[in-house]
C-alpha cells in the first residue's frame, strides 16, 4: 500500500487528472451536456484564464464547457483530485473497508469532507440495469442476513409486513437478501421486509431463468421456481449444509465478509445508508483478485463508475455524520 501511494497521481494534480481522463474517456472524451462525443467538436481551452483540464464542446446546439468530472460524483468538490485518487484507491484495496477516521488521517482532510468522499465512492460503486445473473448450468445461491438496528419498523398491513426470522421470531433488524453465482459476482439488496413478495420480485429481477438457484429451507423461496429452472434447498435445522452440489456456503461467506467488515471498520452505519455500505462489499467482491481483477484494474472499474451518478444528495449536517 505505501508503494502503491508513492504513485505521482497520488502528488500531482495534472497526473491525477490524466488518469482519471483516460479511466472515464478511455481515448474519447464525450460532452456531458449534450453526448458529444465527436473529437473534431470538441477543443481543449488553454492558458491562464481556464481551469486546467477544461474542454469546450462545439455542437451547435450545445457550446458548453466541460471537464472530466463534470456529470460525476467528484462535481463541484474542493478537494483536489489528487486526493480523490488517493482514497479511491484506499477504498478498492481494503479488502474489510477503511473508517473515514483512518481516510481523514491519511489524507489530511477533515472527518466530515472523508465522510463525504466516501459516500460519494460508494455511490459510484453501485451498479445498476444489469444483465440477469446466472444462465444455463450455473448456479446461484440466494439468502438472507439480518444487520444492525433498524431505525424504523417497518409494517406494512398488505403484507403482514414484520422481518420474521427463519425461527419465526420477530426481528428488529434490517434485512438483506443477496444473490450469488457460484465462481461469479453478487448483488445485495437491502428490503423493507425480507418477506416471499420480496425475495421473488429479486430473483425474477435479476436471475436468468435457466439458473438453477440453491437456498436453505426457509418459507420465502416458496414462490421462486417458476422463475429459475430448478430450484433446490438444503435443511440446515435438520443439520445439512450440502447435498451433492447444493449448498448456501457460498453466499453465507460472502455475508461472513460483510459482517465482519461492519463491525470491524465501520461501527456506525444509520439504516439510510445501508445500501451504500452494500455497494461497497459487492463492488469489492465483484472485482476480487480470485476473478482476474488486480488492485489497479479494481480502481480503474471504480473511475468508470463515477460517471452519470451525479448526487442530488445535500451536503449532511454534522449531527448526521457518526463519529
Ligand atoms: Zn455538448
Amino acid at each position: 500500500m505505501t508503494d502503491l501511494l508513492k504513485n505521482p497521481i497520488f502528488q500531482d494534480e495534472t497526473k491525477a487528472r490524466d488518469w482519471l481522463e483516460a479511466c472515464v474517456w478511455a481515448g474519447v472524451r464525450v460532452c456531458p451536456h449534450c453526448g458529444n462525443a465527436d473529437q473534431k467538436k470538441i477543443t481543449q481551452l488553454h492558458g491562464e484564464a481556464h481551469r486546467a483540464g477544461l474542454y469546450q464542446c462545439n455542437e451547435p446546439e450545445c457550446r458548453e464547457q466541460f471537464t472530466v468530472t463534470v456529470g460525476t460524483v467528484f462535481e463541484r468538490s474542493k478537494i483536489p483530485l489528487t486526493k480523490w485518487l488517493a482514497a479511491l484507491f484506499l477504498m478498492t484495496a481494503s479488502k474489510k473497508g477503511i473508517s473515514a477516521h483512518q481516510m481523514h488521517r491519511m489524507l489530511g482532510i477533515s472527518y466530515k469532507s472523508a465522510w463525504f468522499l466516501m459516500h460519494r465512492l460508494r455511490e459510484a460503486m453501485r451498479t445498476g440495469g444489469l444483465e440477469p445473473m446466472g444462465g444455463e448450468g450455473k448456479v446461484i445461491e440466494a439468502d438472507e442476513a439480518y444487520f444492525g438496528k433498524a431505525d424504523t419498523l417497518h409494517v406494512s398491513p398488505q403484507r403482514k409486513g414484520r422481518a420474521y426470522t427463519k425461527r419465526g421470531k420477530f426481528k428488529n433488524n434490517r434485512p438483506i437478501v443477496s444473490l450469488v453465482e457460484r465462481g461469479g459476482s453478487v448483488r445485495s439488496f437491502h428490503v423493507a421486509v425480507a418477506d416471499q413478495v420480496a425475495v421473488t420480485k429479486i430473483v425474477r429481477d435479476n436471475v436468468a431463468r435457466e439458473s438453477r438457484l440453491h437456498t436453505d429451507e426457509s418459507k420465502l423461496y416458496y414462490r421462486v421456481v417458476s422463475h429459475v429452472a430448478a430450484h433446490e434447498s438444503v435443511n440446515h435445522s435438520g443439520r445439512e449444509y450440502v447435498r451433492g452440489d447444493v449448498t448456501t456456503n457460498t453466499v453465507e461467506s460472502y455475508f461472513s465478509l460483510f459482517k465482519r467488515g461492519m463491525r470491524g471498520t465501520y461501527q456506525h452505519c444509520s439504516e439510510k445508508h445501508l445500501h451504500r455500505y452494500l455497494a461497497e462489499f459487492d463492488f469489492r467482491y465483484n472485482n476480487r483478485i480470485a476473478l482476474g481483477v488486480a488492485d489497479t484494474e479494481r480502481a480503474e472499474n471504480l473511475a468508470k463508475g463515477i460517471v452519470g451518478k451525479r448526487l442530488t444528495y445535500r451536503r449532511p449536517h454534522s449531527k448526521e455524520i457518526p463519529f
